[in-house]
């Protein structure tokens, strides 16, 4: 029986991977089960000859159930293969793989975890946000928009009184309500904002302005998940809007 390691493979762009990351799916890996999220840029380096699945769950489109992953994990592990199950981001952040690493745990089988760069932190500093600066704000909290099944709503009430940098992983689709609730607990309208979407990715594109202003701006400019969200002072300094885009091409034109 061989082990399964759960590997992050980072917001989106493939030289964004850890070396370990990268070392694993180029040599060792024979079955990689991958989430919808990571890139084709990351798949493209897993060793010719593997066997991909894709067994992703995406917010409203049909997705693989939790137990079924866990099922082919188990039973490619069994059969002495070496399993990576690839995920988005880090594999603990928002990213089940508590759920997973137990569920190998209770059918005995090794688990080895690859953390990976996060979307929460990798995205931001994309855009030009620092999630952290001294002289803004002396923490971060990383919050999920979307209550998983059965889960709670975070409590909005008293993250917006945390004087942190509140960056929010699927929180698009509920943008006017999470900005809403953010508003009548107190959090001044005025406060900078941001979206990023698609980070570190060829279509990378951002939005900023107040909390207040922050859903019209992003439904004007049609920014689509995965996308997120950043709320303090430190958004006022994420670059203007697809930056990323046009900074290279004027350059080439200048050249
Ligand atoms: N485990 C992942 C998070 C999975 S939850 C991690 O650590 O990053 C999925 C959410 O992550 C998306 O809804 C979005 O909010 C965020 N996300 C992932 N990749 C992203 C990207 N390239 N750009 C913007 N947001 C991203």
């Amino acid at each position: 029986m061989s082990k399964v390691y759960l590997i992050g493979a980072g917001p989106g762009a493939a030289d964004l991977l850890t070396l370990r990351a990268a070392r694993l799916l180029a040599e060792q890996a024979e079955i990689v089960l991958a989430d919808d999220l990571v890139s084709a840029d990351v798949l493209a380096m897993v060793r010719p000859g593997a066997r991909v699945l894709k067994v992703g769950k995406r917010g409203g489109r049909a997705s693989t159930p939790q137990d079924f992953i866990h099922r082919l994990m188990v039973r490619y592990a069994r059969r002495g293969k070496c399993v990576v199950r690839l995920k988005g981001g880090d594999p603990f952040v928002f990213g089940r793989g508590g759920e997973e690493i137990d569920a190998l745990a209770h059918a005995g089988i090794e688990a080895d975890v690859v953390p990976g760069l996060t979307a929460g932190i990798g995205v931001p500093a994309a855009a030009g946000i620092p999630v952290t600066h001294r002289l803004h704000t002396h923490g971060v909290t990383l919050v999920s928009g979307t209550a998983g099944e059965g889960c709670e709503e975070p409590n909005w009430q008293a993250l917006a009184h945390t004087g942190t940098t509140l960056v929010i992983y699927m929180g698009l689709g509920r943008l006017l309500n999470i900005v809403a609730r953010l508003i009548a607990a107190g959090m001044p309208p005025d406060t900078p904002a941001a979206a990023i979407a698609s980070g570190t990715l060829p279509g990378q594109r951002q939005v900023k302005g107040s909390l207040a202003e922050l859903p019209a701006r992003v439904s004007a400019e049609g920014l689509a998940s995965p996308a997120i969200v950043v709320v303090g002072q430190v958004a006022a300094l994420a670059k203007e809007m697809d930056c990323g885009a046009w900074q290279p091409a004027l350059r080439s034109l200048a050249a």
